[in-house]
């Protein structure tokens, strides 16, 4: 045995070289490699970049027969498969974007034992032909392995759910002695078990690499306004490549691009409502040029292999810290530094909040999707390591990191209980009919005209809060949105509201911390009974 490894290795080793071209393996890529090789199943739990590709491709190439890789995008088979055949490997895709003659040829090349990677949607493996097609090569043993890239497309709370995958289970039963490879990026602690369960996976042995990304720094600050001028004094503080600013809506992407261009930024959007040709373009000219940045939705990304993204910015607050970790994870696959920096604001916590509530979802899957946007604005509102946050939610300890905002300018846990309750009492005696800007004149005693004919200076918060400024009453009402305190009556002139979970607060049951940077003084909402 100890020989067939050592030929084993070599075999691996010459590959590596000749056909992908690298000098060594990364991380787990050889255990992995060897483990499939051998026959074993594998659950491949690796971050975006790791280089997961090879972890089924090498070992399809040392096994006899055909590798059958199942993939949820058209983009991202055609993508592999043309890199495939540039490093000289048979290989090939079926998908609804085939003609029917082409899908004809590849089937009978794959017959015939002439293709070694085959690409295929999860919906061909419930067509009679196919599956026909894989019976006739198994019974010959050419049927190398099973690959399910993206595989958290099974899991069904997940963004990314595709019913087709959960048919993928029924490969064990049919192909007994073809071995399987899942692999996925995505994965929190409830979602592998779920991914192992639902793929059928039992026996398989579970590769999971760290998911931290050493060569990013995170940072995330609050959004003044629109937080265009943020954004903006950021990428002016980019040297050079390329990045990705991602926006909520289609319209805010084109309108973002405009303005960045008229300040001398070149940028282009992309979102799924412009047309194919459109996106081609702007996608091509993304991968292409130097120094653009594209202002996109979530549409674009997956797949997207541009090594020497500089920056990945969040003009609004994502929807869960998974997807936040996925589209971060798109800056520097070159290993190189890159930013990772967040614009949020508690109105975007709000919208979030508003559009699950507003869905068709299912009771549990609105559960479901409020606990995610939780996982978010637990790390957004932290006081401590970005980073710790980000990895302790994939399960993994790890120290203060050093490369995060939190790191390089710590922040002073601020107890703002009592401003909290001061100002969610104001909202509740104004009657829940005010925006921010109205209920701090109200709290820092400001005899606007508005105030005074409304008969606010009569309310009994009316200047408690004046000695605070305005700025730290605004990081105030933003926190109570983006935590869920208070909400926004998008209907009746955007009113800031009490929600159910105001209430422990205000009763004094419950601290309420802020983040303040460590250099500001002493001022505290105590005492403030003037
Ligand atoms: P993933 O699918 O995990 O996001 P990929 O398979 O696309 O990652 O690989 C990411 C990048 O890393 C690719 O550019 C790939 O060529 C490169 N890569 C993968 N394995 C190695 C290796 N052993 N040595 C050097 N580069 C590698």
């Amino acid at each position: 045995a100890e020989s067939e490894d050592a030929a084993l290795a070599a075999r691996m080793q010459a590959l590596l070289a000749r056909v992908f071209g690298h000098a060594r393996f990364r991380g787990p890529q050889a255990e992995i490699v060897a483990h499939v090789a051998r026959g074993g199943d594998a659950l491949v739990l690796m971050p975006t970049g790791g280089g997961k590709s090879l972890c089924y491709q090498l070992p399809a190439l040392l096994r006899e027969g055909v590798g059958v890789v199942i993939s949820p995008l058209i983009a991202l088979m055609e993508d592999q498969v043309a890199a495939l055949r540039e490093n000289g490997v048979a290989a090939a895709a079926l998908h609804s974007g085939i003609a029917p003659e082409e899908a004809e040829s590849i089937e009978r090349a794959t017959r015939e034992g002439r293709v070694k990677l085959l690409y295929c949607a999860p919906e061909r493996l419930q067509t009679r032909r196919f599956l026909e097609l894989l019976d006739a090569l198994a019974a010959q043993g050419a049927i190398a392995l099973f690959a399910i890239d993206e595989a958290h497309c099974v899991w069904q709370w997940g963004h990314d759910f595709r019913p087709d995958y959960l048919h993928l289970a029924m490969l064990p039963a049919r192909y007994p002695r073809v071995p399987r490879i899942a692999l996925t990026a995505t994965a929190d602690a409830a979602a592998r078990e779920e991914i192992a369960a639902r793929l059928a996976l039992h026996e398989a042995r579970r590769f999971i690499t760290s998911f931290d990304r050493p060569n990013l720094f995170y940072a995330a600050e609050r959004k003044r306004g629109d937080g265009r001028a943020q954004l903006l004094a950021f990428l002016r503080r980019q040297p050079e490549g390329g990045g990705i600013v991602y926006c909520l809506s289609r319209g805010k992407t084109e309108k973002l691009a405009r303005w960045l261009n008229e300040r001398g930024i070149p940028a282009l959007p992309y979102h799924a409502g412009l047309t194919h040709e459109v996106r081609e373009r702007h996608q091509r000219r993304f991968l292409a040029e130097d120094g653009l940045v594209m202002t996109a939705t979530i549409a674009f990304g997956m797949g997207i292999d541009k090594p020497d993204v500089r920056f990945v910015a969040h003009l609004d607050l994502p929807r869960s810290l998974e997807g936040y970790y996925q589209e971060t994870g798109r800056a520097g696959r070159d290993g190189e530094p890159a930013q990772a920096h967040l614009l949020w604001s508690g109105e975007d916590a709000v919208w979030h909040r508003h559009m699950i509530e507003t869905s068709d979802m299912l009771p549990e899957q609105k559960e479901m999707a409020h606990r995610r946007l939780d996982t978010l604005v637990d790390m957004v509102a932290g006081t401590g390591c970005r980073r710790q946050a980000i990895l302790a939610y994939f399960g993994e300890t790890v120290g203060p990191c050093g490369r995060c905002d939190r790191c390089l300018a710590p922040v002073r846990p601020w107890e703002a209980t009592d401003a909290a309750r001061k100002a969610l009492s104001t909202v509740y005696r104004t009657g829940q009919r005010y925006g921010a800007a109205h209920l701090i004149d109200v709290l820092r005693g400001h005899a606007t005209e508005a105030v005074v004919r409304r008969g606010h200076d009569r309310v009994s918060t009316y200047g408690l809060g004046v000695d605070l400024p305005v700025e730290t009453w605004q990081a105030v009402f933003d926190e109570l949105l983006l935590r869920g305190r208070l909400s926004i009556d998008f209907e009746r002139h955007r009113a800031l509201m009490l929600t159910p979970r105001a209430r422990p607060l205000l009763r004094g049951e419950e601290p309420f911390f802020l983040a303040l940077p460590r250099a500001t003084p002493k001022g505290s909402a105590r005492g403030a009974t003037a």
